[in-house]
């Protein structure tokens, strides 16, 4: 991956928000890396915290009993570019969370306002000590954990592009057929625009980029030349 080939011209603070198969994670590394910034990917949080509550043996449908085990995982998130990791008490997850039984369950658990709240503050404390800035993907970060971001981006594409992208990611019988993944991606997604705490949205402020037509490079680029705006912005308003 590239590294820090521009400058971002001030320690910046980005919020990339945006349902699943915008190309968010692939766009918000590349940009992270070219741009020389941290990198938290607080999907893999929730897919974590949801990947030890299956691994524990609670119910991830019973929201008592998945709030009352929220605190108990140690969640430790990697924020280099390149090497994005994930941990869950001192297991490596990057993998693990990945499987289909996570990807069903993790908005049911996303969902309970305890394991919000637990790894809301999680992020908020990474964002907080990032030294040169970070970006930072997932559905609620411009509204509810980050909603003074120096840029705020909402990523969108249809549901056929997102659905045919996703399928491309996924590897061998995971990928299953297209009209199935299509149909999970929109179960997801409403399930997570329509849960009562913290739901995805588009913050008022926030840039929004239709990524349907565009290359995975036309999207970094175009959120590169925002970061970059937001940067100069953020460096004149530090030097009043
Ligand atoms: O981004 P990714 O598809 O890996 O996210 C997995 C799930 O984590 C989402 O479907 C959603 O339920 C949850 N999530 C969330 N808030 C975030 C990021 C992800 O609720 N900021």
């Amino acid at each position: 991956m590239e590294t820090a080939a521009r400058t971002a011209p001030a320690a910046v603070i980005v919020a990339i928000d945006g349902p699943a198969g915008t190309g968010k994670s692939s766009t918000s590394k590349a940009v992270a890396a070219k741009l020389g910034l941290g990198y938290l990917d607080t999907g893999a949080q929730y897919r974590a915290i949801t990947w030890w509550m299956l691994s524990n043996g609670i119910d991830v449908n019973d929201a008592t009993a998945v709030a009352e085990a929220s605190g108990k995982p140690a969640i430790v998130s990697g924020t280099d570019p390149a090497a994005p990791a994930i941990a869950v008490d001192d297991l490596d997850a990057a993998g693990p969370i990945r499987t289909q039984e996570v990807t069903s369950a993790v908005s049911a658990v996303s969902a309970v306002p305890e394991v919000r709240s637990r790894i809301t503050a999680l992020q908020r404390t990474i964002a907080a000590e990032a030294p040169n800035g970070i970006v930072v993907e997932g559905r609620d970060i411009g509204i509810t954990v980050l909603p003074d971001a120096d840029l705020k981006v909402f990523l969108t594409a249809s549901a056929e592009a997102r659905a045919a992208r996703r399928s491309g990611e996924l590897k061998g019988k995971e990928a299953g057929d297209l009209t199935a993944t299509r149909e999970a991606l929109i179960k997801r997604d409403a399930a997570d625009s329509s849960r009562k705490t913290s739901p995805l949205a588009k913050a008022d402020d926030a840039v929004e980029v239709d990524t349907t037509e565009l290359t995975l490079e036309q999207v970094i680029e175009c959120v590169v030349t925002l970061i970059e705006g937001a940067g100069a912005a953020k460096a004149g308003r530090d030097a009043r």
